[in-house]
């Protein structure tokens, strides 16, 4: 109890690295990475460990607080944030409103003024010009950052999402694998294209015969590819891993799939990937 205190709608852990030791644990802020997300219910931030051989730590809570720039800062004071300065993993609107971006503009990307609005260049333009700074007022820049840029780790989990979004939404809505995905995720055909598969769906698809039977011609090839992907934005950065990615995106490219800001990432920022992709994912449990 004495290491949580409560202020307004916020519950907070008041230190962070006392309580760690309460667990016999040295905290070492380099092991652990901040993950902040909202649902319907609540308004959370928990420290993952890296590698997650320790159980996860929360450290802010509020079932009243909404994910907004003012709510973000006011957590990331109440924790001390920055003496700690661990990486952060959220998804991409998290993301988002910590670096002070706003969300679906003309400039989506916190590493490159990459235009989500110029889709001829989208799979032919790699590099982009880098944002050298995050200077307010420009280029989709609204607020003064809450944490540095280069703290913010790509989402593995939600790129994953992200690339499933684009192969379901690029498939022959008359085929027979679209057809088959209504029956299997048990939704309609108007809602198959927006839904979002989850981490468990793709895993259960992904050891499904039955589609993997049924897919043909570019279906199957962007499929198989996209598997191959999974594998190393699952676990261990394949030494191959960009020869694996460039395939799967010739594939999607030939599919008909749009980039989205997830699939951006992977075109142009590759590099950006940390060795220990798997250790350091959002994805939990
Ligand atoms: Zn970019």
């Amino acid at each position: 109890m004495p290491f949580f205190s409560q202020d307004g709608e916020l519950v907070y852990c008041n230190d962070i690295p006392g309580l760690m030791t309460k667990f016999n644990i040295q905290h070492d802020a380099s092991e652990w990475r901040l993950f902040i997300d909202s649902s319907k219910r609540s308004f959370k931030a928990v420290l993952l460990h890296n590698g997650n051989r320790y159980a996860s730590l929360p450290v802010g809570h509020s079932v009243y607080l909404i994910e907004r720039y003012e709510n973000l800062d006011f957590i990331l004071n109440k924790i001390k944030y920055s003496d700690h300065a661990w990486t952060i993993c959220g998804d991409l609107k998290v993301n988002s409103m910590l670096l002070g971006q706003g969300v679906n503009t003309k400039y989506p990307c916190f590493l490159c003024e990459w235009d989500s609005r110029d889709r001829a260049k989208h799979w032919t333009k790699k590099v982009w010009p880098k944002r050298t700074s995050l200077v307010t007022g420009s280029k989709n820049v609204l607020r003064e950052s809450l944490v540095e840029p280069n703290k913010v780790l790509l989402p593995p989990l939600h790129i994953k999402l992200g690339l499933m979004k684009q192969f379901v939404k690029a498939l022959d809505r008359e085929g027979d694998c679209f057809k088959y995905l209504e029956k299997f995720s048990g939704v309609s055909e108007a809602k198959l294209k927006e839904r979002v598969f989850v981490g468990p769906d793709i895993r259960r698809l992904m050891k499904d015969k039955a589609f993997e039977s049924m897919v043909q011609d570019n279906e199957k090839e962007a499929w198989n590819a996209f598997r191959d992907v999974l594998k190393f934005l699952g676990n261990q950065k394949d030494p191959n891993f960009k020869r694996i990615v460039r395939k799967m995106l010739i594939k999607f490219k030939d599919l008909g799939c749009s980039v989205s800001l997830k699939v951006h990432f992977l075109v142009s920022h590759l590099d950006y990937y940390p060795e220990n992709l798997g250790a350091v994912s959002e994805e939990q449990g």
